[in-house]
């Protein structure tokens, strides 16, 4: 399919362009492009999606991926995203197709008394103190903490769209058809845009059989940013985190072997009773100081989400579908 490519930076639209629908070609097939088809779809809008991989070749796929918002910025607009992307993954939740359930979270923190101030991320969200469920850490702020599962979540976010996804590279997002292109390449867009802003942070995570760990609780430990711990449970399996280690622009994400064993010395010193290794996986956050969600001409960008991709890509593509109708 091609559409003429209106130039919408030369006249505004007349508000009726908008209740019939505007040609749409969104760039990316990981959680925030597959997000933001499915928003753009829903508000009436003719969405395309072309992306160099899916499923398992993609970033979202090697997420953990709980609601959490880490490594990701401007916190004040981080708040707003997450809060609203929080309130629809719990709607999403009720249809265990989607892969999401909600768990209660647990962030062990280093404050010692029941009263420290609350973190930034938990602004308008419940949030209590509660004694940490892990050895060796007397107390943590507790939530509830959709999680999402990947495997099951990327592609029942598929099913919902009308849209195909075309597999290809994009070179020039000025010469892809349609009113507007969305780009959600994440990482692409260091050599897409180009923008030296976004790079690699290395994620490394370890799975394991569930043993005898409570398949319902979610517990992170940023008390060492330099060791980071997190143990996230799915319905058959357990994700041990993790590590956040700039990498090189253009290398393939390596494994570490003393990560992982650092990482299950953690799970062990917490007294986490983790069950077997099955197998591990890294992957690269698109890091940026600030999400990128601007338009630019033509296009639109949404890239950037750090460490939190799943924890921030509904309230991004409700402001990208903003940008589209103004
Ligand atoms: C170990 C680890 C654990 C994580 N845990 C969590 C967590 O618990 N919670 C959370 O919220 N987040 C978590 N994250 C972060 C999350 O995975 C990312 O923020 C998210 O996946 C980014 O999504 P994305 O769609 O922008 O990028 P990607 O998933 O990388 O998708 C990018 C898409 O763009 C396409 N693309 C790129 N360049 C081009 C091009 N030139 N032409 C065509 N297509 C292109 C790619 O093929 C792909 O389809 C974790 C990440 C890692 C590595």
């Amino acid at each position: 399919m091609s559409w003429p490519a209106a130039d919408l930076d030369r006249a505004p639209a007349p508000p009726w362009r908008y209740a019939l629908g505007v040609n749409i070609t969104v760039v990316g097939a990981g959680v925030i492009g597959l997000t933001t088809a499915l928003a753009l779809e829903q508000r009436g809008h003719t969405v395309r999606i072309v992306a160099s991989s899916t499923g398992a070749q993609t970033t979202s796929d090697v997420a953990g991926a709980v609601w959490f918002p880490y490594r990701a910025g401007p916190p004040d607009k981080v708040a707003v995203w997450a809060g609203r992307t929080r309130s629809w993954l719990e709607r999403l939740a009720a249809d265990p197709t989607t892969g999401i359930d909600v768990l209660t979270g647990y962030e062990i923190t280093s404050d010692e008394g029941m009263d420290p101030p609350r973190p930034w991320w938990a602004a308008a969200i419940d949030v209590s103190r509660a004694p940490a469920p892990v050895t060796g850490a007397p107390l943590a702020w507790k939530f509830a903490a959709p999680r999402v599962e990947p495997a099951r979540f990327l592609p029942w976010l598929t099913t919902q769209l009308r849209a195909t996804i075309e597999l290809r590279t994009v070179t020039d997002l000025a010469a892809e058809p349609g009113d507007l292109v969305i780009n959600c390449s994440g990482l692409g867009a260091r050599e897409l845009v180009p923008d030296e802003l976004i790079s690699p942070l290395l994620g490394q995570i370890v799975l394991t059989a569930p043993g005898g760990v409570d398949l319902a609780i979610t517990v992170t430990d940023h008390r060492d940013a330099d060791e980071i711990f997190y143990v996230i449970p799915r319905r058959d399996e357990l994700v041990l985190g993790g590590v956040s280690r700039p990498w090189p622009p253009g290398a393939a994400p390596a494994r570490d072997p003393e990560v992982s064993r650092r990482i299950l010395a953690q799970a062990a010193a917490l007294g986490i009773p983790v069950g077997g290794v099955l197998r591990e996986r890294t992957g690269l956050r698109p890091y940026r100081l600030e999400v990128r969600l601007e338009r630019e001409g033509r296009v639109i960008h949404n890239y950037g989400h750090g460490g939190a991709g799943f924890t921030l890509c509904h309230g991004c593509a409700e402001d990208v579908v903003a940008l589209v109708e103004t």
